[in-house]
């Protein structure tokens, strides 16, 4: 059996759900295009910090990915392969991350895609990472991330950064007094910075608790406990929303069923169509306090839905029985030119007008955005132009009560006579 080896970028599952470790075991990793997408910008604010350049410096070269690795292309086949060209959007995205780490690391020493080591703190060897920025500074270490997806994710209480965070007191304690560390979280495509400051003491508990884990976690990976699904496995939105496990993890089944419909004594027995019926028809009528319940836990119980979509067409397609499903021919794509160039030639011989041959459409206004940033349209121009966007505001949405954004008073009466 191969080591369970410990990564910050999972820390957050196998500290929240040891059992994750073992449950994910030989189950291969996918790669995305937005998985790819995020090396690409990763790779690019890394040239910019270590040449000491901006972003819009690289604008139009391509960033090519191979094996998960990104590297800017020297070829023109390069460009056939996956790779994503550096558009002005991505540009500004990564020039935002760049600038807030320029403005903290003046003055300070700033080390760039650092590899950090915490083995000592977790007592396993070989536990280590790259963070994206690591800043010495006077009494305290920073350590910054870039998270170049959409959804938001909080400085507080983020173990992958804690555990950098301890690396860097590992390899850079002797270089000063360092009482803190700073961390923080750069996702400049929501707009979303995070920071949380904490103790170096408070770090070593959270190393101690770390710590445990990893012997827990050890003791079965070993063979020297077994494996208890009560004890280790500990489903919940953030550890389950990204685990390989999700669409067979026993635990998760077994919470979203009794989230929706209460307590199951076996799942393979009970008739699920007929219990998530009534489940859904019970809904209206549950009490306030329930429902807040339930809302917290939708995103939860989707992605576990979605989990168990792929896996029953993962294995239908690996030629697998799965009781009462089967593959079949869906419905017909969308019509399209075989030949655009030859249809255009064809519609053109028959004088057909232009506005009958061609769709033609108005630009966004993002994409008009886009040309005055780009300098087609100018400044004067353009002040002409973004007097004419209008933009509606925002339909009343159902958000946490920790959301930054005030409630809005809601009047029954009077949205009760607009209707
Ligand atoms: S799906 Fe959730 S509960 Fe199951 S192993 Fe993964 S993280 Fe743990």
């Amino acid at each position: 059996m191969s080591h369970a080896k410990f990564s910050p970028s999972a820390a957050h599952r196998w500290i929240a759900c040891p059992g994750s470790m073992v449950m994910e075991k030989g189950i291969p990793n996918t790669s995305s295009a937005h998985a790819d997408e995020g090396t690409a910008a990763h790779f690019l604010a890394s040239e910019c910090l270590e040449q000491g350049r901006n972003a819009t410096d690289f604008l139009n070269c391509f960033i090519v990915i191979k094996k998960g690795n990104a590297l800017w292309s020297t070829s023109d086949e390069d460009k056939l392969s996956s790779g994503f060209n550096v558009d002005l959007e991505m540009a500004e995205y990564v020039q935002k991350y760049i600038d807030a780490v320029r403005s903290q690391a003046d003055g300070n020493e700033l080390m760039v895609e650092q590899r950090v080591e915490f083995s000592e703190f977790i007592g396993s060897e070989n536990a280590f990472g790259t963070a994206d920025a690591i800043i010495i500074c006077q009494s305290e270490i920073q350590v910054h991330d870039l998270k170049y997806g959409r959804t938001k994710v909080d400085a507080q209480g983020n173990e992958q950064l804690r555990l950098y965070a301890l690396g860097a007191l590992s390899q850079f304690g002797l270089f000063g007094d360092f009482t803190q560390a700073r961390l923080v979280i750069h996702q400049p495509r929501i707009g979303h910075v995070s920071e949380e400051v904490v103790s170096v003491e408070d770090l070593y508990e959270f190393a101690h608790r770390a710590k445990n884990t990893v012997q827990m976690i050890k003791a079965v990976d070993e063979g020297k406990a077994l494996f208890n699904e009560q004890d280790l496995l500990n489903p919940g939105e953030k550890q389950c929303h990204w685990c390989k496990a999700k669409a067979t993890c026993p635990a998760l089944t077994k919470a979203v069923m009794t989230t929706i419909a209460g307590e199951f004594d076996d799942l393979s027995t009970c008739d699920l169509e007929v219990e998530l019926k009534q489940a859904v028809e019970s809904v209206p009528n549950h009490e306030n306090q329930l429902l807040g319940k339930l809302y917290a836990v939708l995103p939860l119980i989707e992605s576990w839905s979605k989990a168990v979509a792929v896996a029953v067409t993962e294995k239908l397609h690996n030629g697998e029985k799965v009781l009462g499903f089967k593959l079949v021919q869906g419905r017909a794509g969308n019509r399209s030119w075989s030949s655009a160039e030859e249809a255009e030639q064809v519609l053109k011989s028959m004088r057909l007008k232009v506005e009958d041959m061609y769709d033609l459409k108005l630009i966004s206004p993002t994409n008009a955005e886009k040309l005055q940033k780009a300098g087609t349209i100018g400044p004067r121009q353009w002040s002409k132009v973004e007097s004419l966007i209008a933009r509606p505001e925002g339909k009343p949405t159902v958000a946490p009560e920790s959301d930054k954004r005030p409630a809005l008073e809601v009047n029954p009466l009077n949205d009760f006579e607009n209707c």
